[in-house]
Order: C-alpha cells, then sequence, then structure tokens
C-alpha cells in the first residue's frame, strides 16, 4: 500500500465529496462528514472551496432536532460543460453536457470525405462553435472523442480504425488549437463507460458494452474498474471468428462476428435479398414492421449470428449485464425477446435470470455520451476513487 501525503489526501477526499455531492444532490457538512469519514473541519474547508469555484452553493436550511439548523449544500450540475464528439459512419456528431450527462446542444456535419484533413477539420469547427456556446465563467471541463478504432492515447492518436480506412489519425494540432484538455477513446469503451455511469448498467460491477454501428465493439467493466488489456487493445469483439470460412471482413480475416452482425451487415443483407438499395436501418424495419418476408428473414438470421456471439463473451465474462448499444437500440421492441429467446435456447450454461440482455436506453447516444463524460470523470479524479 501507498502512504498518501497530505496533499493527496486532500485531494483524495475533495474528489470523494464532489462523486457524494453529484449523487446526493443535497447534504449537510455533516452529513458528508458522517458518510465519507473526512472530520467536519476538512469537510467545511473543501465546500468553501467549492462554493468558491461555483460548483456547489448553500441552498437553506436543514431541520434540526435541537441546536442550530444545518446548512444545505447544494451540488450545481450546470457549473461545467464537457463536450463529446463522435466518428460516425459519414459524419461527425458533437455535444454539450453538463456535469450531468444532460445534453445541451447538439451538432451533427456530414463529412465531405473520409480523410484526415477532413475529419479533423470538421471536428474542430463543431468544437469550435459548441465552445463558444459555453458562459465564459462556466468553465468546459475539456473534449472526449468517440473514435471506432484502436487508440493511442499517449501519443494522442487514432491508429487503425478498419471500417473507414484511417491510419495514423493525429489529434496533438487539434489539441493544441484549445486550451482544454482532450481524452481519445474507442467507442465501445466509451459506450461502456455512460452506460455504468447513467445508464441501465450504473454501478454494476461487470457489464459488457456492446457497440454495433458500421462495425461491432466491446467496452468491458470488471470489478467496477474499466478493463482495456495491456496494450489498450481489448474489446475487438467483432472481429471473433464465428464461421472460420465465412464471409471476408476489412480486417482482413474471414467469418467475423461483425461481417455478420453489424448494421452494416443488417442491411447489406436485406439489399441482397431484395436487390434494393436502402442505406438506413430504420428501411429494414419499416419492412420488416410491414410484414415484408425478406425483412423477417433477414433479421431472423441477424438475430441467430449476434446471438452466437454474446453467448461466446458471456461463457467468458461471466457478466451481470449485456448492454447493447447502437441505433439499433432504437428498436429494441423488434429484437430484444428473439435474440434473448436464442442466446439462453440450448444453453445449458446459463438461463435467462442470470444474465440481464438489454439494449441500451440512451437512444444511440451511449457512445458520444461517454466520450463527454471522460473529461468530468478524469478532471474530477473519479476514476481512482
Ligand atoms: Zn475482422
Amino acid at each position: 500500500m501507498v502512504a498518501l501525503d497530505a496533499s493527496n489526501i486532500k485531494l483524495n477526499n475533495r474528489k470523494r465529496i464532489i462523486k457524494l455531492l453529484s449523487v446526493e444532490r443535497e447534504v449537510t457538512k455533516l452529513d458528508i462528514s458522517r458518510k465519507l469519514d473526512i472530520s467536519v473541519p476538512t469537510v467545511s474547508t473543501i465546500i468553501l472551496e467549492l462554493i468558491k469555484e461555483g460548483i456547489v452553493e448553500e441552498a437553506g436550511m436543514a431541520s434540526s432536532t435541537g441546536g442550530r439548523k444545518p446548512v444545505i449544500i447544494k451540488f450545481l450540475p450546470n457549473s461545467r460543460y464537457s463536450i463529446g464528439v463522435n466518428l460516425d459512419s459519414g459524419s461527425v456528431k458533437a455535444v454539450l453536457t453538463n456535469l450531468d450527462g444532460d445534453i445541451i446542444c447538439r451538432l451533427d456535419k456530414e463529412l465531405m470525405d473520409i480523410s484526415e484533413t477532413c475529419v479533423l477539420k470538421t471536428m474542430k469547427e463543431l468544437i469550435e462553435t459548441l465552445m463558444s456556446k459555453c458562459d465564459k465563467d462556466k468553465q468546459c471541463m475539456g473534449v472526449g472523442f468517440s473514435l471506432p478504432g484502436t487508440i493511442d492515447e499517449k501519443n494522442m492518436r487514432l491508429d487503425f480504425a478498419a471500417n473507414f480506412k484511417l491510419n495514423n489519425l493525429a489529434f496533438k494540432d487539434l489539441q493544441a488549437d484549445f486550451n482544454v484538455p482532450m481524452y481519445l477513446e474507442n467507442e465501445a469503451n466509451a459506450g461502456a463507460l455512460a452506460e455504468w455511469q447513467l445508464g441501465l448498467a450504473k454501478d454494476k460491477n461487470n457489464v459488457i458494452y456492446i457497440s454495433i454501428s458500421q462495425g461491432v465493439g466491446g467496452g468491458f467493466i470488471i470489478d467496477k474498474k474499466m478493463y482495456k488489456g495491456s496494450e489498450r487493445r481489448a474489446g475487438e469483439i467483432g472481429h471473433m471468428t464465428i464461421n472460420k470460412n465465412g464471409r471476408a471482413c476489412n480486417c482482413g480475416k474471414k467469418g467475423c462476428w461483425e461481417t455478420y452482425a453489424s448494421q452494416r451487415a443488417l442491411i447489406s443483407d436485406y439489399n441482397q435479398l431484395t436487390k434494393k438499395n436502402v442505406r438506413h436501418l430504420e428501411d429494414v424495419v419499416r419492412a420488416y414492421r410491414n410484414n415484408e418476408v425478406p425483412a423477417q428473414q433477414v433479421l431472423k438470421n441477424y438475430i441467430e449470428d449476434l446471438a452466437e456471439g454474446i453467448k461466446n463473451l458471456m461463457f467468458i465474462f461471466n457478466p451481470d449485464y449485456i448492454i447493447i448499444g447502437g441505433e439499433i437500440s432504437r428498436y429494441s421492441d423488434i429484437f430484444s425477446s428473439a435474440l434473448i429467446e436464442k442466446v439462453f435456447d440450448n444453453n445449458v450454461f446459463y438461463k435467462k435470470e442470470d444474465v440481464n440482455i438489454l439494449f441500451s436506453s440512451l437512444d444511440g447516444d451511449a457512445n458520444i455520451l461517454g466520450a463527454a463524460i471522460i473529461p468530468i470523470v478524469e478532471g474530477f479524479g473519479f476514476t481512482d476513487i
């Protein structure tokens, strides 16, 4: 165990107090002292600092059983902002959120082409616009990026994004343009963070988040910590082989899970069967709801393939929750029960009640919200509480 020196202890107490306030919203200093086992004078000193910084305020008196009425300290979620940026198929999306992850402003811009110059220029424009919406006295805590590939966080680089044909996308110059901290994260890790902090898997011990978009990615919370692996490359679940002589994947292999279970695969299977050329998931869903046989067939096969990968993950990780995110989560009513049935059908290891398989409740925003809360989590130091 590492001994904490006085300044570390103070910093740690500060983090714990902010975290408690962000959860409890309104609390007295005595409550804080009791709940966190920190002395009242120390709590008072830290609260005074937080009041000066505008993160909390005094909000009236609590009732008292005798003696002086204690002052209520109130958390102010709109005292700071954060920005999340997501690189999607053909577009960049950006959001401005408050400390609760509530979206205050949302921007979306189509990419003229998928090149380093165009992607970075578009991101810069969107960040500038969102920064200009921040009140001068309310500091922006930073920008988080949710990116579809392997990330080199230290060198601020997107190393490799197979489905975008993008390599070595450098964010250092972009960081130099803005005087705030910036964080790069794989989109599935960002989504996992959002589900774990804000979504259905809030504070659960073991969570797998499956991000379904152009490809399929995974983010893992294991024993209440995000697991990224030794080179921070864990979670490439879309490239698990489910059919060794199967479809050709953008990674160069055959039969990767995402060639069957991605949103792109679903749309392309539908187009192949119907000789149509739809581009959006909602077109396939509409056809399904209209009882069109090809759409029903394609969805049935899709759900079977999705279930195969989910079973593999379940056997390896034994999670409490598996959350499926991406646009598909908006249509959980047509996927959910059939998927759960497939996953637990002939499954001698798990019964339905053992693992919760849910579709994200964040309306397709898990990845970008996860990106937006990284500067908050890092800025307040919640990662190592
Ligand atoms: Zn692959």
